[in-house]
């Protein structure tokens, strides 16, 4: 006969209890309560903290973003999952985070840091967080070093230093990428490390910047983050800060950085969804009301640390693409007030042939010109000023039927200076020849060339500028001075490239 012992059986069942308790510790595991749009609502892990790292089941990572009473809000990282109903959820103890490292550069990683260019894995020097305190003021340094974008009337009039955040505005298709990669083209010999975080985007847009960047040797010194139209919005909501990151890792290694954020209007959008599915509160426009510091927290990011700190630095230039030039609307307006200043592209100049399509007016720098070249800055001020000057005489002049000899030429002198600053993409020109071309356009040396053949010239006079050595070149460099020796040495330039040309 069996003898029934109650006291063992309960005994057995309470331990098993207590290991069932172990495995499904519901400080740090959950089970998936609700799951749609890659937003999952989950039952259990009491202890998890906003912006910690989840792993699921099937190995997807997620993010917890809204802790309630009852349940976690969290954002899955992958369309491709497998997670049902009732799946585990595991606490990883992390806030999100993704590797970085010298060995990233050249690549095209995922904001996970994961390869998306078919080659082979990519060795870490460690990880760094994605959201990261931005540097308090006492380790931060003034602007006084100059980022040249190779870009004619960026750097002589709306000049970037480095450290700086100069937001790049307009309509779409005015030009907005371009210049941000023209300037990660001039970084070439500037030693500065560049990351490009695309967000958003068609593929084959990115395909196309990638392979500008290959075609210009760029790629060796460029880290391409991309977040595209086809991913998932949680990750394109955190490109722009996984960008940050590995741009931290130079800075903070003393190195000199310079990323670009194209765009920051998909990536509010991308917030605006998924802070919708999330069951956030709607404000303004249907954005969620921290869409602010969403921005506000990137861009302070960007800093030219002390020397104690090793003075490196990170440059930002974020992107933000504007409906019909209204520059007055939601995020447009933030972006705005959060940067240093804005190069504003105008629909209409671009359409008119003027390209880049830079609407000098209403463009500023507040920051740079503390870092621009001493001679690039005196020869600068004389062209705005002479560029104002027409742009008022030009408008007035449409109602005036006969001109004075002064005024005509004062016209003939501004349509030629807005010719000069005309420039193709993916041509910057160095800060000896930007001197060089401004230099003739403002002492008159163009004023005799007809103005079909300005673009001529300047192919002529960068062409015999970089053909030889010469004491011109040499003495800019070396010296940012313009000695009379070396201006006497550009005026033979100027002549022989003119003289081809003249009227
Ligand atoms: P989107 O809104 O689609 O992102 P965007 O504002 O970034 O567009 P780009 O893609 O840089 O604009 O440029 C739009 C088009 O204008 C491209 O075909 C590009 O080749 C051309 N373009 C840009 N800059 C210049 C330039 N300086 N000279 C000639 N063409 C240019
Ligand atoms: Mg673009």
């Amino acid at each position: 006969m069996i003898k029934i012992c109650p006291d063992a059986i309960s005994e057995t069942i309470i331990a098993q209890l207590k290991e069932y308790n172990l495995m499904f510790n519901f400080e740090y595991t959950g089970t998936v309560l609700k799951l749609g749009d890659n937003i999952t609502q989950i039952y259990g892990l009491n202890q998890v903290m906003s912006g910690e790292l989840l792993e699921f089941e099937d190995k997807t990572i997620g993010i917890a973003l809204n802790l309630e009473n009852e349940s976690v809000g969290a954002v899955l990282m992958d369309i491709s999952h497998q997670i049902t109903e009732g799946s585990l959820v595991k606490a990883t103890g992390r806030i999100a985070e993704i590797p970085v490292g010298p060995n990233f550069l050249g690549r095209i990683v995922n904001p996970l840091g994961i390869p998306m260019d078919n080659k082979d894995n990519i060795k870490n020097d460690g990880t760094r967080l994605l959201e990261y305190m931005a540097p308090g003021i006492i380790n931060r340094k003034s602007i006084n070093e100059p980022l040249q974008t190779g870009i004619l009337s960026i750097d002589t009039m709306i000049p970037i230093g480095r450290g700086q955040r100069e937001l790049i505005i307009g309509d779409r298709q005015t030009g907005k990428t371009t210049i941000a990669i023209d300037t990660i083209l001039n970084q070439k010999i500037s030693n500065i490390i560049c990351i490009y975080v695309g967000i958003g985007q068609k593929a084959s847009t990115i395909a196309q910047v990638v392979n500008i960047l290959k075609d210009n040797d760029a790629m060796s010194y460029t880290i391409v983050v991309a977040a595209n139209a086809n991913d998932p919005v949680s990750l394109q909501y955190i490109a722009p800060y996984a960008g940050a990151a590995f741009a931290e890792y130079f800075m903070y290694k003393g190195k000199a950085t310079l990323i670009v954020y194209d765009d920051l209007t998909k990536q509010a959008a991308a917030y605006r969804q998924m802070s919708l599915l999330l069951r956030r509160p709607p404000g303004r426009e249907a954005y969620p009301g921290d869409i602010f510091y969403l921005h506000s927290r990137l861009l302070e990011r960007a800093a030219k640390l002390h020397n104690d700190l090793g003075g490196g630095s990170m440059t930002a230039l974020p992107i933000i693409e504007t409906q019909a030039s209204d520059v007055s609307a939601y995020i447009p307006t933030n972006v705005i007030s959060i940067t240093d200043g804005q190069i504003f592209l105008s629909n209409d100049l671009f359409n008119a042939g003027i390209r880049p399509a830079i609407n000098i007016g209403i463009s500023v720098s507040r920051v740079g010109s503390a870092a621009q070249t001493k001679v690039l800055k005196s020869i600068a001020s004389k062209l705005k000023l002479e560029l104002a000057q027409f742009t008022e005489l030009e408008s007035f002049s449409k109602f005036a039927s006969d001109l004075d000899i002064e005024t005509q030429k004062q016209l003939a002198r501004g349509i030629r200076l807005r010719e000069l600053l005309k420039q193709s993409q993916n041509s910057p020109l160095t800060v000896s020849e930007q001197i060089a071309l401004i230099y003739s356009g403002i002492q008159g040396y163009i004023d005799t060339i007809s103005v079909d053949n300005i673009k001529n010239y300047i192919d002529n006079l960068v062409f015999s500028l970089r053909s030889s050595k010469n004491l011109y070149t040499d003495t800019i460099e070396s010296m940012d001075k313009l000695t009379l020796e070396a201006e006497n040495s550009l005026i033979q330039h100027i002549q022989i490239s003119k003289s081809f040309f003249i009227l």
